[in-house]
């Protein structure tokens, strides 16, 4: 309890999943955290719940990642009213499972908007924000996937956002770091976590979810709670000699697979 007491932390895609895990887990260790989605109903859902477990009010606020101005806007108000930022956590994020024939170009590029230009938008406006107003110093993560760092079978849109956001994040590390800054950023792979963006997909289908599971060396389904502990760690002071480096969440799944056929 308490890593990450004071520490002002922006979570993107906050109202369910794995944004939900971050925040809760967040707020249990102290952070001052705005909460942001582009489902604002879901969003003020979640804040209820978190207001009975903490007993307090947080900031949440709209954000679609794919906007700048929006973007813009909600920098602008962190400037304005925490007067600084130490986290941001890129976690939004869409799947579009297509192979290559059935991928449209506006599909494709939709998730490239969202996941990979989303990221590369955060990232700068909180680096800029961090050089102003926090002597150069945070933590920038980036939620990008296990499908990032092999590819996954069928989801050639997905695989290819993800991984330019592990690239982006390893190339931006370079480049703040050279500069002799103290903004790190590094990139957390899930495998497969059990939140909304799976259970949407393959349903209550018992063999796939049963397939799926034996194929996970630690023998589990992956709970949002999963992530969030290594993006608090990445967010913490514990981390403060990481920076471009990256962190797979999967229970081993990506070295179990080396190729990820999983949906098939
Ligand atoms: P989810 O679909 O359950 O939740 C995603 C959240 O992001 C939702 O609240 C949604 O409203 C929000 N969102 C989507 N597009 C947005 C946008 N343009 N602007 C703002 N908010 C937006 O997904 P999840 O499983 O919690 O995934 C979170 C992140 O983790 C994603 O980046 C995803 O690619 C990544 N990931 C998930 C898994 C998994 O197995 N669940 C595995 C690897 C990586």
């Amino acid at each position: 309890m308490g890593k990450l007491k004071n520490k002002v932390i922006l979570v993107t895609g906050a109202s369910r999943g794995i944004g939900k895990g971050c925040v809760t887990k967040l707020l249990s260790e102290k952070a001052s955290v705005i909460a942001t989605d582009r489902d604002e109903a879901l969003l003020e859902e979640s804040h209820r719940e978190w207001i009975v477990k903490f007993g307090k009010r947080i900031r949440i606020q709209f954000l679609d990642i794919a906007s700048e101005t929006d973007w813009i806007e909600v920098m602008s108000d962190i400037e304005a009213n925490e007067g600084l930022l130490h986290g941001l956590v890129n976690n939004a994020g869409i799947v579009n499972l297509k192979p290559l024939e059935e991928m449209s170009l506006e599909e494709f590029k939709e998730t490239q908007d969202v996941n990979l230009t989303g990221t590369f938008i955060g990232t700068k406006l909180a680096v800029d924000i961090m050089r102003r107003k926090n002597n150069a110093k945070g933590s920038i993560v980036n939620i990008s996937s296990i499908s990032g760092q092999t590819g996954t079978l069928n989801c050639g849109a997905y695989s290819a956002s993800k991984g330019g956001v592990r690239m982006l994040s390893k190339a931006i590390a370079l480049e703040v770091g050279a500069k002799r800054e103290f903004i790190r950023i590094n990139s957390v792979h899930p495998g497969v976590i059990m939140t909304p963006m799976q259970t949407e997909r393959a349903g209550n289908d018992e063999e796939l979810w049963e397939g799926i599971r034996k194929s996970i060396p630690l023998g589990r389904l992956g709970k949002p709670e999963d992530v969030a502990n290594a993006v608090t760690y990445l967010l913490s002071d514990l981390s403060d000699f990481m920076t471009g480096a990256e962190l797979t969440v999967d229970g081993g799944m990506r070295i179990a697979l080396s190729g990820g056929q999983y949906n098939d």
